[in-house]
């Protein structure tokens, strides 16, 4: 029988496993019994819609068995089984794109907890064993087949003898070596006590055959005519799993680390999540769920790979895995349960998106894990922070999308960072946080909130004692413009000419400026031509000689937007109309007016270094460097 190679990847995984870089070796058991877990999960699935299976629920059941002699440990199940092309496939290589992820993971050497998340949880039985032997026969077939592999040089796959559908995995205990020890794994209460601790809430029943100690009757009798009895262990056949679902049980059964556990092992993830969320709801439709906010974003939850969806069952049979239409689409990243003995059995799609009473539980779902996020904001805001790092992104586009239809359940979820407050705070807090006499919520674009205090449009705002929050991501400045207000107070970019900071009074004395440099502003104007919309004396710098502002509602943000819109080169259509603001109580004002006075010329060149200036404080490209270098190099 020729041997077939593992996938190179494949390959690379094997060898982690098998020179054990994990610390926990126990958690083959636990891979195994959810592998075969899911095989019931699945054939049971598919029974609800083929009689012709013959499948009774009652009869699905796990067994693991120890051959001591033999040295081996036998997981078998009653599941779906696999054919010989599924056993190529699905254990002949490791599978899609967690590959790769895996190995980093592991090289940056995270815990072997992690296994499960990358479809790799099949190998970890070369952990424990030197020989891996899989007789399988799936379901609707006659034939058995047998894989066999040794994890190292590859694996065969041959016709085998199996006389009910399922999957025997058979896994040979390495002997005891260089003070590694296996041979713990083949005492049957180590075993049981691993099931105990990680497959407890296993739906179906883990068979197990244990000794059972007790006093029985010898059927003699002693001097004074009382029954003999005698201590005898027997081998009986127990269920070593509860069974129950932890999400079937009360909050004093089951405490939030016993769910955090639960949820690690079954979303594969390996942090710990940021929220809990359980519901528990008696009416019209009765359901209980059990969600959870990751506190990460898996590797893939950018991409296109990922599958959102909660997980539903109808009195603890799973009934579907992945639905994603319950929640929407901003929440995609909670992971969870729902069950209820209400939902039909064989629920589809179309059924999903037009039954009322799934549409009713959806809903109030998605009002609990507002609910619940705005608890950890105020509650716990550092686990807050870390949430929203990973998923606030999501959040932003949701409330973008479909033209703002979600912005008021998004709206107060959404944090910015604050250049007062040195961490990011939400549009509640900074109304929260406002003077009495501020009207606007002022905002500003920056890559970070440190280059964001040092711009000059920031100034004047912080001079007043009002907070800027500072826009880093290219969506921000939609949510706003969705948003509109919050609270009935305006957004305002810091880069708008009209901040309305100031009084009328104030307004009155900039007027009599503007009037009194009448003519050195007319003569800026008409050097500057059309690169700028007005020049201005400005009130609200201090420190700065300059400043580039926009008029009207095109801001520079809008501006590049169109300009890096496929199809939009040249039009040059969509421009912010620029304003120059200047300082005149600066150094640089002084010297434009003497010149302006006596060597026009020159004043013209400063004019022009004055813009090109502020061009660069506002992050806005020179026209032509070239030309701006030489102007400033010749006025050295
Ligand atoms: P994962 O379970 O995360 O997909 P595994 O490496 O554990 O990754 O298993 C690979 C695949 O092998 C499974 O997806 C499943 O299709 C198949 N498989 C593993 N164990 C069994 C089993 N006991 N019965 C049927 N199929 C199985």
């Amino acid at each position: 029988m020729a041997k077939r190679q593992f996938k190179t990847e494949s390959k690379r995984i094997l060898d982690m496993m098998i020179n054990s870089i994990y610390t926990h070796k126990e958690i083959f058991l636990r891979e195994l019994i959810s592998n075969a877990s899911d095989a019931i999960d699945k054939l049971h699935y598919k029974s609800l819609s083929d009689s012709s299976l013959g499948v009774n629920k009652d009869d699905l059941k796990i067994t693991v068995s120890i051959d001591k002699d033999a040295r081996t440990v036998t997981v078998s199940d009653n599941g779906i089984g696999m054919t010989a092309d599924e056993m190529e496939k699905n254990l002949g290589y490791i599978a899609h794109s967690g590959t790769l992820e895996f190995k980093k993971t592991v090289e940056e050497g995270e815990d072997s907890q992690s296994i499960g998340q990358f479809g790799v949880g099949f190998y970890s039985a070369f952990m424990v064993s030197d020989k891996v032997t899989v007789i399988s026969k799936a379901a609707g077939t006659e034939e058995a087949n047998e894989w066999v592999s040794d994890g190292i040089d590859g694996y065969t796959i041959a016709p085998a003898e199996k006389e009910t559908v399922g999957t025997d995995v058979i896994m040979h205990i390495k002997e005891d070596a260089d003070g590694e020890e296996y041979s713990e794994f083949l005492e049957t209460e180590r075993l049981r006590g691993l099931i105990e601790k990680y497959s407890d809430y296993i739906r179906w029943p883990i068979h197990m055959t244990v000794d059972q100690s007790e006093w029985k009757e010898t059927g003699e009798v002693d001097d004074k005519g009382n029954p003999k009895k005698d201590y005898v262990t027997t081998q009986v056949d127990k269920v070593i799993n509860s069974m129950i679902p932890i999400w079937q049980k009360s909050k004093s059964e089951v405490d939030d680390a016993k769910c955090i556990e639960f949820y690690k092992d079954k979303f594969h993830d390996f942090e710990d999540p940021v929220s809990v969320v359980r519901v528990n709801v008696e009416g019209n439709v009765t359901y209980r769920a059990m969600l959870f906010i990751p506190s990460k974003a898996p590797y893939d939850f950018y991409t296109r790979d990922f599958q959102p969806g909660l997980q539903l069952y109808c009195n603890g049979v799973l009934i579907m895995d992945k639905c994603a239409d319950l929640l929407p689409y901003c929440f995609r990243f909670v992971r969870g349960i729902v069950d209820s003995p209400d939902f039909s059995l064989n629920i589809s799609r179309e059924v999903l998106q037009h039954d009322r009473q799934l549409k009713a539980v959806g809903s109030n779902l998605t009002k609990k894990i507002k609910a619940d996020l705005e608890r950890l904001m105020k509650e716990d805001n550092d686990k807050y922070q870390t949430f929203f790092a990973s998923f606030g992104k999501q959040i932003k586009y949701g409330v973008v999308d479909q033209y703002g239809a979600q912005a008021d359940l998004l709206k107060d979820l959404v944090l910015f960072p604050s250049v007062k407050q040195d961490k990011s705070i939400s549009l509640a807090q900074y109304v929260e946080g406002m003077p009495e006499d501020q009207k606007k919520i002022y905002f500003v674009t920056s890559d970070n909130t440190a280059s964001a205090k040092k711009l000059p449009q920031v100034e004047p705002v912080t001079e007043k004692g009002y907070d800027v929050l500072v826009f880093t991501d290219e969506i921000d400045t939609f949510v706003t413009s969705t948003l509109r207000n919050y609270n009935e107070k305006e957004f305002c970019n810091v880069t708008s000419e009209d901040l309305g900071l100031e009084s009328e009074d104030e307004k009155k004395e900039a007027e009599k400026k503007d009037e009194e440099f009448k003519d050195l502003i007319d003569f800026a104007k008409e050097t500057l031509g059309d690169k700028v919309a007005a020049v201005k004396i400005s009130h609200k710098l201090k420190n700065h000689a300059v400043l580039l502002s926009t008029q009207g509602n095109i801001t520079f943000e809008v501006e590049k937007y169109f300009k890096e819109m496929p199809g939009a080169d040249g039009m040059g259509a969509i421009k912010a109309e620029r304003v120059l603001e200047l300082n005149a109580e600066s150094d640089a004002f002084n010297s434009l007016k003497t010149a302006f006075e006596s060597d026009k010329d020159k004043a013209a060149k400063i004019v022009r270094v004055m813009y090109g200036q502020a061009c660069i404080m506002a992050g806005q490209p020179i026209d032509d460097p070239v030309e701006y270098s030489d102007l400033v190099l010749s006025m050295i």
